[in-house]
């Protein structure tokens, strides 16, 4: 049984505020936005890390990026600016082993992160 809650977010098991779905990935709001705009998007099948993505991943990973951007002008953050961060593993703080991808926007971002 699975019990990856974005999985459960992709069956639809459980509620999110999606801002985007097609066959492949699924983009919805983040339940503790850090940003005025914050959704996550991630692919339509489970990989836990990046360290996990391969060659046949290729796609899926472009196909994000460029449902990044198209969000990011629909969302209004295009202009002025966004950041697209995907965590791994322990040091980098993630929490939920399905690979995502933070799409932050409507607020100066400071460099280098925290
Ligand atoms: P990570 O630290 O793994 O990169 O980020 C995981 C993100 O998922 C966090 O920002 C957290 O707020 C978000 N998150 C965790 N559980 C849920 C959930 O059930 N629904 C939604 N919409 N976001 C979630
Ligand atoms: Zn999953």
């Amino acid at each position: 049984m699975n019990e990856c809650i974005f999985c459960k977010i992709i069956s639809k098991e459980i509620p999110a505020d999606i801002v985007f779905e097609d066959e492949h990935c699924l983009a919805f709001k983040d339940i503790h936005p850090t940003a005025p705009v914050h959704a996550l998007i991630i692919p339509k099948h489970h990989i836990p890390t990046l360290n996990d993505l391969t060659s046949l991943d290729v796609n899926i990973i472009g196909h994000i990026v460029n449902t990044a951007i198209t969000l990011s002008k629909k969302l209004g953050i295009a202009e002025d600016g966004y950041r697209l961060v995907a965590n791994c593993n322990k040091d980098a703080g993630q929490v939920v082993y399905h690979v995502h991808f933070h799409l932050l926007g409507g607020r100066p971002f400071s460099w280098p992160p925290g």
